[in-house]
């Protein structure tokens, strides 16, 4: 090696620790999805966990791993892409509000990174769910918008005025608005509960439920049902 190639990668490696003094460590290996510092858990039970991420443009998360079904629901519009571990970055993708995911878990984990290459923040809620069924309720409320093999998602546009189909829920689930309107849920026997939602509330029910959702707001609205199988 000649003089001038030492002194390269002496200059070279300086760089390097300089970097590494300056910020803060970061792991090496995976952290868990809980763990990953943007994703913030917003409701856990014995079913399910629910997770908020907000990633800024031009940010990405440390690597995390997934270990279970989930539905993702996207509610803002950008642009991302995903990395798996130990692959290279895939192409970008719109992230548009509503436009929910199913994922199932293949294997063990499910190790990634996610980048916001859009203009807006990325903000998504994760639902992940803890129990796979061994034989799912063959039982479903409405038409099924997207599955996988734990849960069922069912869909509701509802343009001012309009009212769903009555429909009844035998398993837990889990209501997200996807976005904000004034929500009104009406029983068989008449009773009603009027609320105005904003985009990304969620409540979840785990008791039998016969309903109907009105939007009697003046803008439109939507709102997607997960419920466990
Ligand atoms: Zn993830
Ligand atoms: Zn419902």
């Amino acid at each position: 090696m000649t003089a001038k190639a030492y002194s390269v990668v002496f200059l070279f490696s300086s760089f390097i620790f300089a970097a590494q003094d300056a910020s803060t460590p970061m792991p090496v290996e995976p952290v868990l999805v809980e763990n990953e510092p943007l994703h913030h858990v917003v409701l856990k039970n014995e079913s399910v966990v629910v997770i908020h991420l907000t990633l800024p443009p031009g940010e990405r998360t440390l690597y995390h791993t997934h270990t279970h079904d989930r539905v993702a629901i996207p509610l803002s519009s950008t642009s991302i892409t995903q990395q798996v571990w130990n692959e290279k970055e895939g192409p970008p993708s719109r992230s548009e509000p509503g436009s929910f995911s199913a994922l199932t878990l293949a294997g063990s984990s499910y190790t990634h990174r996610v980048h916001n290459v859009g203009a807006n923040p990325y903000d998504v809620l994760d639902v992940e769910f803890l129990v796979r069924p061994q034989s799912p309720s063959p039982v479903t409320a409405a038409t099924v918008a997207a599955e996988n093999p734990s849960a069922r998602i069912y869909n509701w546009n509802l343009a001012p005025g309009a009212t769903s189909a009555m429909h009844t829920h035998v398993r837990p689930y889990l209501i997200v608005a996807v976005t904000g309107f004034t929500l009104k849920m009406t029983a068989p026997d008449g009773q009603s509960i009027t609320h105005e939602i904003k985009r990304g509330d969620f409540h979840w029910v785990d008791t039998k439920v016969t309903h109907t959702l009105a939007n009697v707001g003046s803008t439109g609205g939507q709102i997607v049902e997960i419920e466990l199988k």
